[in-house]
């Protein structure tokens, strides 16, 4: 399969302080409550395709990680680029590009990714679900010195498991939201013995569809004291550091907003870039069990049942 063709400059190299990336993502949920949160039957195909036909592109992620590396760039981890600049030490000479792995789905995938990584002397950032933890990969990521994370979801867990539909009725229970997120990563840290103080807001359907996002559990000083979180990772302390972030994404476009080969090209200081393992390799049987439950859980939702079945997956510790 052919690479993908980079796509405009512009783009590539846009600047997003962690303010406008919250506010872009609301604009964007506003948008998709309007459109009747129907899918594009464009990105229907897409997704479709990209889940079941396309051939593994881990060789185009292997070799756009030697291309960053071969001109002058660390693929870092967020805890190295957030204590680099703690202490001082990111020069205006420095070309960083922070790689975050976010693990919604596809664990196996994800150990592939991180072979690909270490044969590079790759040290990254890994992101796990509770319904995707696998303790030996997270502690061979940490031996090796990358990160592993918590990827939480708390507030989507508890929306579908309570039936919420409003921000009213999320606001209401955010107490609770935060107690199952402060019970989940006690066990996750007592389970794989490891510190996990950097976590990533997940994005669920019901994130969008009610408009507010799980990071908002993290909107609490005394909470991350009390958990000794060092940092989100949509935190705006950190994501002003960034000045080029990218994502990938379903077929065809496979990157947005663009590609950050271009910004890579472009001798940008410091990047990131987003990676889900379902994107690199289409795993059908993973796949079809994702689209089942999401159909199931969005049915569900949109009758207004809660989903006791959430508890389940998306958490350690049942929500009262
Ligand atoms: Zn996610």
């Amino acid at each position: 399969m052919a690479e993908e063709t980079p796509s405009g400059l512009n783009d590539a190299v846009a600047v997003r302080t962690s303010e406008s990336v919250r506010r872009i993502e609301m604009v964007k949920a506003s948008d998709y409550h309007r459109r009747g949160q129907i899918m594009s039957l464009k990105s229907t195909m897409g997704r479709v395709i990209g889940d079941n036909l396309i051939e593994s592109r881990l060789h185009v992620y292997e070799s756009f990680l030697s291309h960053a590396i071969g001109l002058g760039y660390e693929v870092c981890s967020i805890p190295r680029l957030w204590h680099l600049t703690q202490r001082g030490r990111v020069q205006p000479t420095h070309k960083l590009l922070v790689l975050r792995h976010d693990i919604d789905t596809d664990i196996s995938t994800a150990r592939s990714m991180w072979q690909i990584e270490k044969a590079l002397g790759i040290k990254s950032s890994y992101f796990f679900r509770i319904c995707t933890v696998d303790v030996d990969l997270m502690r061979e990521i940490e031996d090796f010195g990358g990160s592993a994370g918590y990827h939480f979801e708390e507030l989507a867990t508890v929306a579908k498991l309570k039936g919420l539909k409003t921000r009213e009725q999320v606001m209401r229970t955010l107490p609770c939201m935060r107690d199952l997120f402060e019970s989940n990563l006690t066990k996750l840290r007592i389970r794989t013995g490891l510190p996990l103080r950097f976590v990533a807001s997940h994005g669920d359907f019901v994130n969008r569809r009610i408009g507010i996002f799980n990071w908002v559990i993290l909107d609490d000083p005394p909470l991350r004291e009390r958990l000794d979180i060092e940092l989100e990772a949509y935190d705006e302390a950190y994501m002003h550091l960034v000045q080029s972030r990218h994502s990938d994404c379903e077929y065809p476009k496979f990157w947005k907003p663009g590609d950050p080969r271009c910004a890579i090209e472009a001798g940008v200081g410091v990047i990131q870039v987003l990676v889900h393992p379902r994107e690199w390799r289409a795993n059908c049987w993973v796949n079809l069990v994702e689209n089942t439950r999401r159909i199931y859980e969005g049915l569900l939702y949109s009758c207004g049942i809660p989903n006791r079945l959430v508890a389940r997956r998306g958490s350690i510790t049942l929500v009262p």
